[in-house]
């Protein structure tokens, strides 16, 4: 049921993959869109995407680092402040690679970004009792799990002291943040808890296992699996994950849910996978070491988002996504 339903939104990370793609989907419905992005980890090619849309006059793009005092409001025109109806907080790095390059942004986005966020979207009144903030929290937050599928309630097991804790961490920090706003203050704030999720216009570059092992099929390069292969993961094909977000966003839940998909692979089947879209090539797997907490498992138990968002579920299996990103892939080349 929609009980807040979008009429205008601030998009943080809007260069970003996810978020380039849910500005897509908040002009499909003409709803006004303010994309805000520092290019730290997004793409330019995301927003000029974007500014070809049909409907992009609804779009005004800002460049801005959200960490800072969010003095660009004030650009923001009076008729479309009357009509933000909710902020979604998706600014953060978030491939292992780049939050560890971008440590200490990725601590701040999580935290001094979001309180930001959090703060702008209160003052907004136009709905009567502000905006509603959607945060994009991960699984990351589960850490190295102990319980397969990982259920909304387990409390996770992660190393706050070691090479993935400024993300983990900064996320969990985040879900605190966000739990204690809506306590404290009152507010109907939420947040989803996103499992990898791939699609085109990922960073190629980013160094995520389904965009990287692509890129290198598509170079003909060898595949690089980290470790033994053995490790899993769950993969969520972007559309899915975006129609979770938008009921998610339109609904009054505060608590968290997951959103992925619960078909579990390793990356060796997924190596195979993708060995399989290029059956022409001759390609190679090569080993490299595995990296530091990297998680054994993760697949989402996602019996509360099937309840709570019905009649959502995932649909694209994994060689169906695949293949869309590989062609779209393919034409970036
Ligand atoms: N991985 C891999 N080869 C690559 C990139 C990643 O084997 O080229 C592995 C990585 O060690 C991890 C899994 O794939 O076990 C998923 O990594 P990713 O960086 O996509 O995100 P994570 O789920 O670890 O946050």
């Amino acid at each position: 049921m929609s009980v807040f339903q979008v009429k205008g939104a601030v998009v943080t990370g809007a260069a970003g993959f996810i978020g380039s793609h849910l500005c897509d989907a908040l002009l499909n419905r003409n709803v006004p869109v303010v994309a805000v992005d520092n290019f730290s980890t997004g793409m330019r090619s995301n927003i000029d995407f974007l500014t070809k849309h049909a409907n992009a006059r609804s779009l005004k793009f800002i460049e801005a680092d959200v960490i800072e005092p969010w003095q660009w409001q004030k650009s923001i025109p009076h008729e479309w402040m009357q009509k933000l109806s909710h902020v979604f907080h998706f600014a953060s790095p978030a491939s292992p690679p780049l939050y560890q390059e971008l440590a200490f942004s990725t601590l701040w986005v999580n935290s001094l970004g979001l309180k930001n966020a959090l703060e702008f979207a209160d003052s907004l009144k136009s709905t009567g009792c502000g905006a509603r903030l959607i945060f994009s929290s991960t699984s990351e937050i589960y850490g190295d799990p102990e319980v397969s599928p990982q259920p909304e309630s387990y409390w996770g097991r992660v190393n706050s002291f070691g090479i993935r804790s400024c993300y983990d961490e900064a996320k969990r920090f985040g879900e605190a943040l966000l739990f204690t706003h809506n306590w404290k203050k009152k507010t109907q704030h939420g947040l989803v808890r996103i499992f990898n999720t791939y699609g085109p216009r990922m960073n190629p570059h980013d160094g995520r296992v389904v965009i990287n092992l692509l890129k290198q099929a598509r170079d003909n390069e060898p595949l690089t699996i980290y470790g033994d292969g053995s490790q899993t993961r769950s993969f969520c094909y972007i559309d899915d994950l975006l129609d979770g977000v938008l009921r998610y966003a339109e609904s009054d839940i505060t608590e968290p849910v997951n959103l992925g998909n619960d078909v579990e692979f390793t990356i060796l089947e997924l190596a195979e996978r993708v060995r399989s879209l290029h059956a022409n090539k001759k390609l190679t797997i090569i080993r490299q070491p595995l990296p530091k907490d990297d998680p054994r498992q993760r697949r989402p138990d996602l019996s509360r988002a099937k309840q709570l968002l019905s009649p959502w579920c995932p649909k694209v299996s994994l060689p169906e996504g695949l293949r869309r990103t590989s062609e779209w892939l393919e034409q970036k080349a």
